[in-house]
């Protein structure tokens, strides 16, 4: 293994231990009655004090909310009594990154659902090694999550992780399909099972909070090249609206966005409402196994 290698390595493990810090602590933090801003806050700044970067915002997802949920500038939301909340982080270093999530079950109703894709994730990872396709790792995630009485969430994939890219190819499939991707030594991925009691299946809902760009173009309104300036900053990678200087925001990333320049990332949520799991972790592909980064 070359020296570079190990350096690039290092820097997703110590991404990893950052994150997996800032996850234990904010998952502490998700009760009856906090406000959701104030966590997601704690974790954006956690993890600068620690000595990375988000990879993308803190998502706080609830209930049949699967991904892609962030609080708003000033959000007063708080959370609720019976809320079973997605945590979901990304830590870089230098552009490399981990990216793990954890369910919380306010209520404790929940314990099976939560336990259905936490094991999903723990039988993948006992299977992952060099060598493993992506199907084997598809097969184990939907088997497990449906012996629990479980449907997977379809249309949602674990993925690779590259510099500065936080949805690198191949998809891993949190269900066994056809054609599949062979993992080799050294690979970064981020395994992450969603379960569901509702029919399997996210559509989109609501209002985009989480933004990245696409491809920066010349753009002629004050504004807009401003906000450009400042999105540039994050390489590529998501962004939360609230991250942003307010100052005739809405009308300046509207302008990039028809301009092809961002896309946004609208909420995901379960078609039929049915609560939603996650369990994610980012692991480094070995010869004999695996290494969890973000354990
Ligand atoms: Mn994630
Ligand atoms: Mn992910």
């Amino acid at each position: 293994m070359g020296e570079e290698i190990e350096l690039i390595l290092e820097k997703y493990r110590s991404a990893g231990r950052i994150l997996a810090e800032v996850r234990a602590e904010a998952a502490g933090l998700i009760k009856e009655g906090s406000p959701l801003l104030e966590v997601a806050e704690f974790v954006e700044s956690g993890i600068r004090d620690k000595g990375g970067e988000p990879a993308f915002p803190c998502n706080l997802s609830r209930n049949e909310e699967a991904a892609h949920a962030t609080p708003l500038v000033e959000d007063k939301a708080v959370f609720g009594k019976g809320d079973l909340v997605k945590l979901d982080i990304g830590v870089h270093i230098d552009g490399y990154i981990g990216d793990s999530a954890v369910t919380v079950d306010l209520s404790g109703d929940h314990e099976a659902l939560v336990k259905a894709s936490e094991a999903a994730l723990n039988e993948a990872i006992k299977i992952v090694r060099d060598g493993v396709s992506t199907i084997e790792i598809g097969e184990v995630i939907e088997n497990t999550i449906r012996e629990q009485g479980y449907k997977p969430v379809v249309n949602l994939t674990g993925h690779g992780l590259g510099r500065y890219n936080s949805h690198a190819p191949p998809s891993i499939p949190n269900v066994k399909y056809e054609h599949g991707v062979i993992l080799r030594e050294n690979d970064v991925i981020a395994i992450e099972p969603f379960a569901t009691d509702g029919g399997g299946k996210v559509v989109e809902s609501g209002n985009a909070e989480i933004f990245s760009l696409l491809k920066s173009k010349p753009v002629r309104m004050r504004e807009a090249k401003a906000l450009l300036d400042k999105i540039k900053t994050y390489q590529g990678l998501p962004f939360a609206k609230r991250w942003l200087p307010h100052e005739r925001l809405d009308l300046a990333l509207r302008a990039l966005e028809n301009a092809g320049i961002v896309r946004d990332y609208p909420v995901l949520r379960e078609e039929e409402k049915g609560f939603v799991s996650q369990a994610e972790h980012t692991l480094i592909i070995k010869k004999d196994g695996c290494e969890v980064t973000t354990k």
